[in-house]
């Protein structure tokens, strides 16, 4: 036996961290066990048998032929061509609410789906569904724009018909929204209660910068009062949500983020995480042992929420746009790949059509997925390589071999790898208290 390739170690007190990447699994071993893990596995096996059994149990320590990395590549093949999970990103509207500085996208004001587009869509899950009986589980994300603008009128009706022929057939649908939360109103609680939604909502730090970054252009007037009221109401009253908190980070919001932490203590834990996010303009001096970021996810996991620091979260690929079953479609039949780029011509990859047919440009396609993304030397030997998968393939259809470093994610992180692994040993106890609880 040996020990995985996949272990990372850190010092944690008197003790040993060990994470072990692949499996997601962490332990605490005392200084002694760890030398005889690294350095004589056979010796464990006589001098701490229960400690070993655990350890191969979990597999921190793997058969001497083991080939891990095999083992992750053929995980990654059978995801991205998973035949029972479909992707669908839908794109009511490219028209937006707010105006954030940092925003990526073209806005295309007046934008919605029209009932033609709207049957469009349904039409071709329908045809998922009865063309591929071994369809399971269709994963429906919205995004924008803002894509509750038109909630009420246009998209709740094509969401809740998916959500009832799903059921009649036995499948199964979920819903996810990536909003600014602006549109969801307290007369809007009860639809998305029905569909059992979930949240992605973005705030930008404490209420002044927030109110600075979101604001309604009309008026002036600060999003920070609503959206945090918005947050306790959904959390409150719909059953089976989970609200992804994406904070927006710069140098200058960490210090106060414990005012938004305060606004935030009636939450219920288990349907609320935060994920931290640093505002991409502002990265480019970045600080790899950053104290102040350590002591604010300090914060938030001694306040008893979960928290996820960069993408590193484990799972079969860097990103859903490299599945075969993966389709973003925009209001107006336009299809892409990937939702990290303007929704403009230039990144359009198909074309749904009336009858509820995708016709995808079949080059570009093969190309996109032609990419293995972990496949460069450079990952290949990266013991994160379970969390990250390497460079997204957008960025590798942008970019050539020799530039990929530069997306490596290990170049962004501001912290260092043991307060990494101290903070995701924590985090995992958080998750696990919450799971129980
Ligand atoms: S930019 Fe990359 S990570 Fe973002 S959606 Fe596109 S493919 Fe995915
Ligand atoms: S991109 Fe960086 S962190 Fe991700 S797998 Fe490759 S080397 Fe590892």
């Amino acid at each position: 036996m040996k020990a995985s390739f996949y272990n990372i170690y850190t010092k944690n007190k008197k003790n040993i961290l060990c994470y072990n990447t692949k499996n997601d699994v962490f332990c605490l071993l005392t200084p002694k066990d760890y030398e005889l893990l690294r350095n004589a596995p056979a010796q464990l096996v006589q001098e701490s048998p229960r400690v070993y059994a655990k350890l191969q149990e979990l597999r921190f320590v793997v058969e001497d032929d083991a080939d891990e990395y095999k083992e992750l590549c053929d995980e990654y093949r059978a995801a991205i061509y998973n035949p029972a999970v479909c992707y669908l990103t839908l794109l009511p509207s490219l028209d937006c609410n707010l105006r954030c500085w940092y925003c990526f996208e073209k806005h295309v004001k007046g934008s919605h789906l029209t009932p033609e587009n709207a049957q469009a869509i349904l039409t071709y899950v329908r045809r998922l569904w009865d063309e591929h009986p071994e369809l399971t589980f269709l994963n429906v994300e919205m995004f924008g724009g803002e894509p509750l603008l038109y909630f009420r009128e246009e998209l709740y009706p094509l969401l809740e018909q998916i959500q009832r022929e799903a059921e009649e057939r036995g499948r199964k649908a979920s819903f996810f929204f990536v909003t600014n939360g602006v549109c969801i109103t307290p007369d809007t609680l009860p639809l998305f209660d029905k569909l059992h939604a979930s949240f992605q909502i973005s705030i930008d730090g404490f209420k002044d910068r927030h109110d600075q970054v979101k604001y309604l252009p009309d008026t002036h007037e600060g999003t920070y009062d609503g959206m945090i009221a918005t947050i306790l109401r959904l959390t409150r009253e719909l059953e089976n949500t989970y609200i992804n908190l994406r904070i927006n980070y710069d140098d200058e919001t960490l210090p106060h983020m414990k005012d938004l932490i305060q606004d935030l203590l009636e939450v219920d834990r288990r349907k609320i995480g935060v994920h931290l996010e640093r505002v991409w303009q502002t990265g480019n001096f970045i600080n790899y042992d950053n104290e102040e970021l350590k002591s604010v996810i300090n914060l938030w996991m001694l306040n008893g929420f979960r928290v996820s620091y960069m993408n590193l979260g484990r799972r079969s690929f860097s990103c859903k746009a490299s599945a075969r079953n993966q389709a973003v479609i925009s209001y107006d039949g336009a299809v892409y790949k990937c939702s990290g780029r303007d929704f403009t011509p230039a990144h359009q990859e198909g074309r749904l059509s009336a009858d509820g047919c995708l016709h995808w440009e079949e080059e570009k396609l093969a190309r996109r997925m032609s990419i293995v993304t972990y496949d460069n030397d450079m990952c290949r030997r990266c013991k994160l390589m379970p969390l990250c998968w390497g460079p997204c393939c957008q960025k590798q259809l942008e970019a050539a071999p020799e530039e990929f470093g530069r997306f490596c994610q290990k170049q962004h992180m501001e912290l260092s790898m043991a307060d990494y692994m101290r903070y995701r040993f924590n985090n995992a106890c958080i998750e696990d208290s919450l799971r129980k609880s």
